[in-house]
């Protein structure tokens, strides 16, 4: 079915070169038991590792990050941080100048913008979350640098470029560096660069994208203001919001609400800059969904709580796509799922879920960051982390140079390649897996522990100053049971929430093999009692296949946090040779447009094969799981300059014959139908 290229076999050929060899050679229990010896024992008394909660007159958050490196991958999990530790995000600065040893950044004549701080933002959690000399030495070179050359006057960053705009992702890898280390001199240098900050604003206002994103600048107050206390910070977080664009506002009266064109945001004018154009753009919006959550920390204002499901709704009911993404291409796109969504946008947004779900406590956030990080997240990769697109779209049935269908992109934007379009995303994507991994648990406002997410993991924290470590242990989300063994230091009491994603209904619960109440769905499961090392909780979440409604009446099948795609036979062509890796286009070499014969009432009873899970679970060649479903082709739906037109309006008819799908997770297909029409009358 899928042809085989000497294309494609060439490029299989580069990927084994390039890196996915030494994590095969690896076998999982060495790979465990490295984990296991990491840092902080497992014993004793100890407040390592613990969250620091918002000190007052903050507002108390329902749940607190853990410091860096008290969740650590286990599993398939590990193995992908691996796998971007072996491709380009562990390779980046060999390959590419923007981030290499000629870096402002590090002291160089080189780039001096957004590049080497949003490297640093990704690379630095990742080297830490599997304790990699080799990273961790990439990492320190620049943090060295901005730490032995902040100005007389607090300013950091190099001379050569005073944007306030790159500083806030550097802030944010600082802040992420001393929670890994505990390196004494960080919130030093980060007091004096927000009261030179809170002294030079008033004059050299926030402008352009620092403007559009001050709240990634707050959180890094709100993260300092919770270690020294100093009221200064919180005048300083008022004033950036006071600078910022207001996103609440913008939201309370959306009007955006189509697909934008460079001439309604006056693209062409003030360097692309203008208001209108960078409130409709992606990066910005996906950052955005957290400044509610953000600055209720500060206002205490319900109404800023609510903000975020304001800004949620509006981009699902004009925006929203099936792999948990809003289109942006790179403005606003619509619904129909030919349009893409940039990378930078992807990683941008799971942050922003993160840390907003942190705040509120909301579950439907948790819900939403999985169904990113398990299909669109790795749908926009090669399987080796090499490549990247800039835009993916979830009906991608060619990426070619093409300039059909972005709103404002060139016709790069859909090629897996080192920096497709622009180089943002090449810089910029470190950050997804590894913040994700940090963010699966967290400490509650109550003194308990937190399961945000899942995937395999073990925990090191402390709970009441008594050390306690969490081994998780599942397939999730190929398969639907996490198996947990609380091991506290010594018998204690604690509450522990689950988080039961509003499709798990159903959901059962057993701790020490004895079954507990039913959990609600869309909510946390709080259970408080003495834990007990070796105490074992079963979660069991029903993975039944199911239909989502979506553009044009389409439908896409999910299961758990799973989208399912068709996977068009893809022929693999090298475009050119980038350095230590490669751009490729991708060409159909099947039929594609197909439209499903199935129903609500039969989704359920769709054939389901699993296999095991492999290193590379989000490879189309180690798929964990596979669903077979009926459908028959539809000769009108075709695609123009290598683009699907938009979905027919379903129900749909068809005299083709009934062929019988394998449908596979979204992101294993790099060409793929995940919005089908319906066929009528089945
Ligand atoms: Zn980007």
């Amino acid at each position: 079915m899928r042809t085989v290229s000497p294309a494609s076999s060439s490029r299989r050929r580069f990927l084994k070169q390039a890196g996915a060899t030494a994590l095969a050679s690896l076998p999982i229990t060495t790979r465990t038991a490295r984990a296991l010896s990491a840092d902080t024992p497992a014993s004793g008394t100890s407040s390592a590792n613990a969250a620091i909660p918002n000190r007052t007159p903050l507002a108390p958050n329902a749940f607190y990050t853990l410091p860096l490196g008290a969740v650590r991958p286990t599993g398939w999990l590990r193995s992908q941080l691996q796998i971007q530790a072996n491709g380009l995000g562990g390779h980046l600065d060999e390959t590419w100048a923007d981030v290499g040893p000629n870096s402002a950044w590090l002291g160089g004549t080189g780039e001096a913008w957004e590049r080497g701080p949003y490297f640093l933002d990704g690379l630095l959690p990742l080297a830490y979350l599997l304790d990699d000399p080799r990273l961790k030495a990439k990492a320190r070179k620049f943090i060295e640098w901005t730490l032995t050359h902040q100005a007389p006057d607090g300013m950091i960053g190099p001379s050569s470029n005073n944007d306030w705009w790159p500083r806030m992702v550097m802030l944010k890898a600082l802040a992420q560096y001393e929670e890994a280390t505990g390196d004494p001199r960080v919130i030093p240098v980060l007091s004096r660069y927000f009261a030179y900050q809170l002294k030079n604003l008033p004059t050299r206002p926030l402008r352009d994208w620092g403007k559009f994103r001050w709240q990634d600048n707050v959180l890094v107050v709100i993260w300092l203001y919770n270690r020294t206390g100093d009221p200064s910070l919180l005048d300083l977080a008022r004033l950036l919001h006071q600078q910022g664009f207001d996103w609440k506002a913008d939201f309370a009266d959306f009007k955006y609400t189509q697909r934008i064109t460079r001439e309604a945001i006056k693209l062409n004018e003030g360097g692309g800059l203008k208001d209108m154009a960078l409130a409709t753009h992606g990066v910005n919006n996906g950052q955005a969904i957290k400044s509610s959550p953000v600055w209720s920390v500060i206002s205490k204002d319900e109404s800023d709580r609510q903000g975020i499901h304001q800004m949620l709704s509006a981009l699902d009911k004009y925006h929203g796509l099936p792999n948990g993404m809003f289109s942006c291409d790179e403005h606003f796109a619509g619904q129909n799922p030919s349009q893409g969504s940039e990378l930078c946008t992807v990683v941008e947004t799971m942050f922003s879920l993160e840390q907003s779900l942190a705040i509120l406590g909301d579950a439907s956030l948790g819900d939403r960051l999985e169904r990113i990080a398990f299909n669109a997240l790795p749908g926009t990769f090669t399987d080796d982390m090499w490549a990247h697109q800039y835009n993916q779209e979830p009906n991608q049935v060619e990426c070619s140079l093409h300039h059909k269908p972005w709103t404002t992109d060139g016709p790069e934007s859909n090629l897996y390649g080192l920096e497709p379009n622009f180089g943002c995303c090449t810089a910029n994507f470190h950050q997804a897996w590894p913040k994700f991994t940090a963010s699966l648990w967290m400490a509650s406002h109550d003194g308990g522990l937190v399961a945000a997410a899942y995937s395999p993991c073990e925990v090191r924290t402390s709970v009441g100053g008594t050390a306690v470590h969490i081994l998780e242990e599942t397939d999730y989300p190929f398969r639907g049971t996490v198996r947990l063994t609380v091991n506290p230091a010594t018998p204690m009491n604690f509450p522990l929430r689950l988080r039961i994603p509003k499709w798990a209904s159903g959901a059962t619960i057993h701790i020490n093999g004895k079954a507990q109440p039913g959990p609600s769905p869309a909510d946390f499961a709080r259970i408080e009692r003495t834990w007990k090392h070796g105490d074992v909780v079963e979660l069991a979440f029903p993975l039944q296949p199911k239909l989502m409604p979506g553009y044009m009446g389409s439908v896409s099948i999910e299961r758990g946090p799973l989208v399912f795609s068709y996977p068009i036979g893809e022929n693999w062509v090298k475009l050119q040779d980038r350095g230590m890796t490669a751009d490729w286009q991708v060409f159909p070499s099947t039929s594609w447009n197909y439209a499903l014969a199935v129903t609500d009432e039969d989704v359920g009873k769709l054939a389901v094969q699993e296999r095991s899970v492999g290193p590379s679970p989000f490879s189309l060649k180690d798929t964990p799981v596979e669903i077979k479903v009926s459908a028959r082709k539809l000769p009108k739906w075709r695609a123009v300059d290598g683009v699907a037109d938009p979905v027919p309006q379903s129900p749909v008819t068809s005299d083709q014959a009934e062929e019988q799908l394998t449908l596979v997770p979204y992101a294993a297909a790099k060409l793929r139908i995940t919005a089908f029409p319906q066929i009528q009358n089945i």
